[in-house]
């Protein structure tokens, strides 16, 4: 081969890996301004070949477009179907397409179908800009796993983004609830990891968010509080054991926020010992629901124990009655900001 065939060989299989890399590892960073945003969508119930479904994902990739966010965030009950690998695929194409990492965690209805949870992780976690990971092998679950949000002027970590496999279902006729419970060597994992990098930054904890699917039974203790933000409409379907994951959290120090989905007629805000309970804004169209159907967006400050957060519902209740065009309610509504929202006077 001669010289200038084996450089041009070269510089094109340096060009191939840099590309696979960009697409296989984006790297997750605050903006110019300070500001990382992050879209959370939650409970799609994906149906493969579904014309309700089909809705939402024009109104995913137009929340897309519009908000332009550093990361997405699916929280659990993405899909729900038969065809569920070409159904993942169906969805994440927004994703892809609009080269924007994104990151997962399963909920209680994923796994119901053609694919075990650690099936679903190994496919997605091939594709494009996703950025999850189907976590350590010796702890429960699939996808437990952290990320670090680089400053906008370094490639130091400013931020930490903690990811956590709630699990399924329980056989009521067991006596233990209705629903399983992160394990307790998911909570010594994050413990473990949460020192680990506190004692990395110097002992000072990171700002971070926790993202899992099933709410904490301490989402009870927050609704009804003067400062807590949204509506309530139907119970807490949370475990009934309490593994710990709240106190961790507290004694750990590092996670101000923790958003997940699984009851879709909730979508509150409010804190307890500095520490916010959020439930996202329910998407999907397939299942019940009336407060309508949209999404939640978080926007972190780099350098600080801070973040904005909002809804915007783009679907009325009714599901036929806009089913092609969203409603656009395109205000921010339920606005607050952590932790000054929750100071109360
Ligand atoms: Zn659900």
């Amino acid at each position: 081969m001669k010289k200038t065939t084996l450089l041009l060989v070269f510089m094109f299989a340096v060009l191939c890996s840099a590309t696979a890399k960009d697409t296989s590892n984006p790297i997750l960073r605050f903006d110019a301004n300070g500001k990382f945003k992050i879209i959370q969508f939650t409970d799609i119930h994906f149906k493969y070949n579904s014309y309700r479904s089909d809705s939402v994902l024009i109104m995913m990739k137009a929340a897309v477009e519009a908000e332009k966010p550093e990361l997405v965030v699916l929280t659990g009950d993405v899909v729900c179907s038969e065809n569920t690998k070409k159904a993942w695929l169906a969805l994440t194409k927004i994703f892809v397409d609009a080269k924007v990492p994104w990151a997962v965690t399963l909920g209680n209805h994923d796994i119901e179908y053609e694919l075990t949870g650690d099936e679903i992780m190994d496919i997605i976690t091939e594709l494009s800009y996703c950025v999850a990971k189907n976590g350590p092998e010796d702890v429960s679950g699939s996808g437990n796993y952290i990320l670090k949000v680089q400053g906008s002027k370094t490639k130091n970590a400013e931020a930490l983004l903690y990811f956590i496999d709630s699990h399924s279902g329980l056989d009521e006729e067991k006596g233990l609830g209705s629903y399983d419970w992160i394990k307790f060597d998911q909570v010594q994992w994050y413990r473990e990891q949460s020192k680990k990098l506190t004692g990395a930054n110097g002992g000072k904890p990171y700002p971070a968010l926790a993202f899992f699917h099933i709410p904490l039974p301490e989402y009870n203790e927050v609704w009804g509080q003067p400062t807590t933000v949204g509506v309530k409409e139907e119970k807490v379907c949370s475990p009934d054991i309490n593994t710990g994951m709240y106190s961790a959290s507290l004694e750990s120090g590092d996670v101000m926020g923790m958003f997940v989905g699984h009851d879709h007629v909730n979508n509150y805000i409010g804190t307890l010992h500095n520490i916010a309970l959020v439930y996202g804004q329910a998407t999907g169209r397939e299942t019940y629901g009336d407060i309508g159907k949209g999404y939640r967006v978080i926007d972190l400050y780099e350098g600080e124990r801070k973040f904005d957060t909002w809804i915007r519902i783009k679907y009325k209740a009714n599901r036929d009655e806009d089913l092609w065009e969203p409603t656009h309610i395109n205000e921010k509504q339920n606005f607050v900001n952590y932790p000054d929202s929750f100071i109360e006077n």
